[in-house]
């Protein structure tokens, strides 16, 4: 019995194998010459589908964005990455349409586009959420940040505030929220209904939690429930189906627990 089945599972797998070298002989610049004797665990997979209609999905694209490039939708930002250069400014910076953005700062454009369908999404939900802060120049990440440092040291700001030129606000591609509670800026808005609802649904419009609990040795920052950075809906997705929360695992770079200097 157990020899039999092995041998049907064998034959469904190099089935299957053939099959895929077919589809992949079409598009791959070198089709493989010679399959490889099928492991024990490609068995199951094959004798559950041994017919497959559709092409298996490519992989994910992990280069299909610069992480370097300032103008990019996935560039890492962090303290061991400034943006290059440190007063970056972006070409395509417009006002979301219709929001409630409680200084009327802009985002770059895809962001601002997404985070109109995100607040639409909420509104059909019921989900009161406004804009509290999003782009912020380099000049302006100077000044909070001096203020902060003057305030409470240096030590202190650094765990709660970018310094200038490593802010992800800077890229236009982030927006602090909140639900006009009490939460603002807090960590308690993870909790609210708000922040409960835009942490399952921003990913769809795709918007990461960029600082999430339980990561402040790879991202350098506290939990910030309240701030979602817009990648684009195919990577937040990817993140989503892999369980990778940050950036800096996802593309396997450093962590960034604190500045080099
Ligand atoms: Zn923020």
């Amino acid at each position: 019995m157990m020899r039999a089945r092995l041998r049907g599972s064998w034959i469904g797998a190099t089935v299957t194998g053939a099959l895929v070298v077919l589809l992949l002989a079409g598009c791959a610049a070198e089709a493989p010459e010679t399959t490889s004797p099928p492991t024990v665990s490609e068995a199951p997979a094959a004798t559950q589908d041994p017919e497959p209609t559709e092409p298996p999905a490519p992989a994910f694209d992990r280069t299909a964005h610069s992480i370097d490039d300032p103008m990019s939708i996935w560039v890492v930002s962090n303290k061991l990455r400034p943006l290059t250069p440190m007063d970056f400014a972006p070409t395509d910076l417009s006002m979301p349409v219709g929001l409630e953005n409680e200084f009327g700062q802009p985002l770059r454009e895809p962001a601002a586009r997404a985070a109109e369908a995100l607040f639409a999404a909420a509104g059909e939900a019921g989900v009161p959420v406004r804009i509290i802060s999003a782009y912020r120049d380099y000049g302006t990440q100077v000044g909070l940040y001096d203020s902060y440092v003057a305030r409470d040291g240096q030590a202190a700001a650094d765990t709660y505030s970018a310094r200038p030129g490593h802010s992800e606000h800077q890229t236009g591609l982030v927006i602090d929220l909140d639900d006009h509670g009490a939460c603002y800026l807090q960590a308690c808005f993870g909790e609210t209904p708000t922040g409960v609802w835009l942490a399952e649904h921003a990913a769809d419009y795709g918007f990461i939690v960029r600082y999430p609990a339980g990561k402040e040795d790879v991202t350098g920052f506290m939990p910030e429930p309240w701030h979602f950075r817009y990648v684009g809906p195919e990577l937040a997705a990817e993140m989503r189906a892999t369980g990778v929360s940050t950036l800096e695992e996802f593309f396997d770079l450093p962590p960034a627990p604190g500045y080099a200097g």
